[in-house]
């Protein structure tokens, strides 16, 4: 009979009983230093690629684990360097699961003592819910997920750009953003491959973003507000997709080798991101052109966001309010 026996190894900072092993650092963790390798990982990356240029920052939180640890990793440090720091929480009106996370949005951003913005959909006259039944009866086809993303996409930078902030920063971790950047290389898709890099400067009207989580680990992120006893949105969306995605298999290949050559995830995008994503140029960017209906920029007029939003508001009989 095998028995195997886990042994508990001593933190490697301070020496003492360890609560986290973590593979890709080859190291053992207490729980407060635990928390300082994230927090730290996390300060590093914003730094090594934000420019110092900035000074508001508008941190899009959904009350999901990732989110909000790069709120409660970050948030605090900006705000002791100075920074004007703020919260948006985009209220997409998918009923319970809507009203459980903004509450959670709430008690973080009152913990932190950050002013909170309450951006909801439904005062543009619909929700996801609505967009959820149109697609159900094949009146709009396009995913909800797709239509969704876009949603929170055009209101994040509408909020910012209107607040007057000067950077948006989103909670993407490691896992996603490999699985995601790859498929798109895969596809021969690299306008989209070159979107999700660290950082994205802002022209025209669009409002620069910073993705400081993406070289924590989805399962640091899951560790980290455990050990901070962080309280999070546990429940799925009720849209979620069902079937598994090309990303989502594509992420599971990927720990997997990480499993068995811990750290070659983190490796493969640190790679991808400092040498290979600089390499690609894209061509010309596209021109941006204002839209007539909301005034933001766009690549199109009226933009992705307002044709959608006529569309659905005509097929639930609202009258759109502009
Ligand atoms: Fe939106 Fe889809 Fe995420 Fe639900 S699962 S919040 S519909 S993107
Ligand atoms: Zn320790
Ligand atoms: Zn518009």
């Amino acid at each position: 009979m095998l028995i195997v026996v886990l042994v508990m190894g001593k933190c490697r900072v301070c020496g003492r009983k360890a609560e986290y092993w973590v593979p890709w650092a080859n190291s053992w963790f207490c729980r407060e230093h635990f928390i300082e390798y994230v927090e730290r990982g996390v300060r590093k990356t914003f730094e090594k690629y934000v420019p110092r240029s900035h000074h508001r920052i508008l941190f899009a939180v959904s009350g999901g684990k990732d989110s909000l640890t790069v709120l409660h990793a970050l948030a605090p440090y900006l705000l002791e360097k100075g920074y004007e720091v703020g919260v948006l929480f985009i209220d997409l009106g998918i009923g319970e699961y809507s009203r459980r996370a903004k509450s959670i949005v709430e008690e973080n951003t009152r913990v932190l003592g950050i002013p909170l913005i309450v951006a909801d959909l439904s005062s543009y006259g619909f929700t996801i819910t609505d967009v959820a039944e149109l697609v159900m009866r094949r009146v709009l086809r396009r995913p909800v997920c797709s239509i969704c993303g876009m949603v929170k996409r055009y209101l994040m930078n509408r909020v910012a750009y209107e607040k007057g902030y000067d950077l948006v920063v989103t909670g993407h971790n490691l896992d996603d953003t490999l699985s995601f950047i790859l498929h798109n290389i895969m596809g021969g898709n690299m306008e989209a491959a070159i979107k999700l890099k660290p950082y994205v400067p802002g022209r025209d009207g669009l409002v620069a973003k910073a993705r400081p989580l993406i070289y924590t680990y989805e399962v640091e992120t899951q560790w980290y507000v455990d050990a901070k006893k962080i309280n999070y949105l546990m429940e799925k969306c009720p849209y979620t997709p069902q079937k598994e995605s090309i990303v989502m298999r594509l992420k599971h290949y990927l720990r997997e080798i990480d499993k068995s050559s811990p750290g070659y995830m983190k490796m493969a995008l640190r790679n991808i991101i400092d040498r290979l994503l600089p390499r690609i140029t894209i061509k010309e960017e596209g021109k941006l052109v204002r839209c007539s209906i909301c005034s933001m920029p766009a690549s199109t007029d009226p933009c992705g966001f307002c044709r959608t939003r006529e569309r659905i508001l005509e097929y639930l009989g609202r009258k759109n309010t502009g």
